[in-house]
């Protein structure tokens, strides 16, 4: 069956860490508390800690219930999307809605929000939430991650340990890893020790992949990562990178694969293996997209990505 035009969700979209995953986003585009030089989006036009209901919490469940009963295949449903999902004032409704389900539901945070009681709170209705953790302290927050004014690196860590303290289900974190900014053994050694009193249940290593909000974000070599594995407890594993655990047939349309491209840039294999298509079928909707000026192409890191404009 043909997925309606959501406003909401997008994908399945594959995913290394949580394979097929539904997204489901609550805030406008780039929408953040933060202005990371990596982030795939570009950058945060106006870093924001205001929480709000950006988008409609009724509609958005009405989507899920929806995609629930028509289609409801995949692995992970998943708070993520053009911003920050804790900014949402009711991304606590949207996980207890999705509690008891047979999918489980994963929150992909920045972290920042957790200093307030009332977002721990609603985070911990997640099965899995997923917490960054790129720099060690306020100077490296700000070259990495270019926080809002009003975030001090301390508070956000003390955020960060009194969620893990009170939380019960399996906490991940990632590790955003840049080439001459944060990447040098000792400052990973910095970031291992402050994730070993997080006490995660995983730890993911990821590196440039998408073109990033600034050029001078660059990836780390394989076999640099591959060698940090160890400094942390779990060791790391990999996230960056691009895999596709599985190729059920998704039908894809060109409003889905829109949907897609505004949310992250995409090569064509991504589209492909996304949506199990063959890349004949993919070609002919972007090229659909293109002639509408729907979409643009660009060349970056010596491949092809498309966008929506
Ligand atoms: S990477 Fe995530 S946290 Fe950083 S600016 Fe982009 S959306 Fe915000």
């Amino acid at each position: 069956m043909k997925h309606p035009a959501f406003r909401y969700l997008f994908g399945p979209v594959p995913s290394r860490r949580f394979r097929r995953s539904l997204g489901i986003d609550l805030t406008p585009h780039k929408t953040c508390s933060l202005d990371c030089v990596f982030c795939q989006l570009g950058r945060t036009p106006q870093k924001t800690l205001e929480r709000k209901a950006y988008v409609p919490t009724a509609d958005v469940i009405d989507e899920i219930d929806h995609w629930l009963q028509t289609d409801g295949d995949a692995d992970y449903l998943t708070l993520s999307g053009s911003g920050e999902p804790t900014l949402h004032a009711d991304f606590g409704r949207v996980l207890a809605f999705l509690r008891d389900r047979p999918i489980p539901s994963v929150l992909l945070t920045n972290g920042t929000l957790l200093t307030l009681p009332d977002v721990r709170e609603a985070a911990a209705l997640a099965d899995v939430v997923k917490v960054s953790l790129s720099a060690w302290d306020q100077k490296s927050f700000e070259w990495v991650n270019r926080p809002h004014r009003m975030l001090a690196f301390e508070s956000v860590m003390d955020g960060l340990n009194q969620f893990r303290d009170g939380f019960d289900g399996r906490l991940w974190l990632e590790v955003f890893l840049l080439s001459g900014l944060n990447a040098m053994a000792r400052d990973v050694e910095k970031i291992a020790s402050l994730s070993r009193e997080l006490k995660p249940d995983r730890v993911h290593l990821n590196t440039v992949v998408r073109p990033p909000a600034e050029d001078f974000a660059v990836a780390v070599p394989m076999t640099q990562l591959e060698a940090l594995c160890d400094v942390f407890d779990p060791p790391a594993q990999i996230a960056a990178g691009f895999n596709s655990q599985r190729s059920t047939a998704i039908q894809a349309n060109e409003a889905t694969i829109l949907a897609m491209l505004r949310r992250r840039p995409c090569k064509i294999e991504h589209i492909e293996a996304a949506f199990g298509m063959h890349i004949n079928e993919v070609s002919k909707y972007l090229g659909a997209l293109l002639k509408k000026d729907q979409i643009r192409s660009d060349w970056k890191n010596q491949a092809v990505y498309y966008a929506a404009k």
